[in-house]
């Protein structure tokens, strides 16, 4: 499941003393399980955070200054910090009757992309469209992005362009979504725990945010939050949305939840946190939230159908 090994061998190789684990909510059970197993054969001291854990950009800072070294278990790197030990974690699904059944819905140049839960299956998905003579196309993302084809809910730098079609594997709608509104080609879906494959339909999220959008068309008074974690902050952004805004003050938040809104007296929010909240939580929050992009859009700085999803970009 972990790979022991390497959390063994890099705990003696930086005779570390204290360790920290980190792990996403789907991962947190075996916690335990591996701290008890790391003290035993290392002699370290390990502590397991236990706040929640959305990505990589969302890494324990109060833990990591606490501790020699940070296992962050489950994405891949984006922090450039030494201390921590990025874990990735690889799903053994077949990918195999997913792209079979997305097949049929592909156009003849394809984009492929996935999460990096599934990036060990690329060369499979590659053989499979060869196959059907397709002609599968894998492009690099940026520096937030560690391999070739793979995306994440903030950044789909490695989406191919001139493309007729993208197939994405994987679960969930988010990022297909945000491809889709993004190229404008067909996206295929092909989930690979259930098999199936779909068309990616982005009517019912544009009516949704078109919808936000025009709840906040009147706010005279805008908060503009900074989202405190560490890969999720771009003060630099907060400050110009600030300038456009006029009336605005800005709000630092690590944790941003409906509940953290409601004192706050301002007529709508703009997150330049992770993308997927405004998105995500939508119709939770006392006042309408924006991305960055659909803002612009409000204050006529965009072209009203030009929504897209707001990315997170690295160099
Ligand atoms: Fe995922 Fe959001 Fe973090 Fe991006 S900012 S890695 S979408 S949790």
């Amino acid at each position: 499941m972990f790979d022991v090994r390497k959390i063994l061998e890099t705990i003696k190789a930086r005779n570390a003393k204290t360790v920290g684990l980190q792990f996403p909510e789907g991962l947190k059970r075996q916690g335990p399980d591996l701290a008890k197993e790391v003290e035993e054969k290392t002699g370290a001291l390990v502590i397991i955070s236990g706040d929640p854990c959305y990505g990589a950009c969302d890494i324990d800072d109060a833990l990591l200054d606490m501790v020699d070294v940070l296992f962050h278990f489950g994405h891949s790197r984006i922090s450039d910090d030494e201390r921590i030990v990025f874990m990735e974690y690889y799903h053994d699904v077949d990918v195999e009757r997913a792209v079979l059944n997305a097949l049929p819905m592909l156009g003849q140049k394809v984009g492929v992309v996935t999460t990096v839960q599934h990036i060990h299956k690329l060369d499979d998905i590659v053989k499979i469209l060869n196959g059907a003579a397709k002609e599968p196309v894998i492009s690099k993302g940026d520096s937030r992005i560690t391999y070739p084809g793979q995306v994440l809910g903030c950044n789909f730098s490695a989406v191919p362009g001139g493309v007729d079609s993208i197939l994405f594997v994987g679960t969930g709608n988010f990022h297909p979504m945000g491809m889709r509104l993004a190229h404008k080609v067909p996206v295929v879906a092909a989930d690979p725990f259930t098999g199936e494959a779909r068309l990616v339909d982005v009517d019912k999220i544009m009516k949704q945010r078109y919808a936000v959008m025009a709840k906040a068309m009147g706010a005279k008074k805008w908060g503009i939050i900074i989202g405190m974690k560490s890969g999720q902050q771009r003060p630099d952004l907060a400050k110009k949305l600030k300038n456009i805004a006029g009336d605005a003050v800005l709000i630092s938040i690590k944790e941003i939840t409906p509940d953290r809104l409601l004192n706050f007296k301002v007529d709508a929010y703009v997150s330049t946190a992770c993308p997927r909240i405004a998105i995500d939580e939508a119709g939770r929050f006392p006042a309408p939230v924006l991305t960055p992009v659909e803002f612009e859009m409000v204050k006529g700085l965009r072209d009203w159908e030009s929504l897209a999803f707001d990315e997170i970009k690295g160099d």
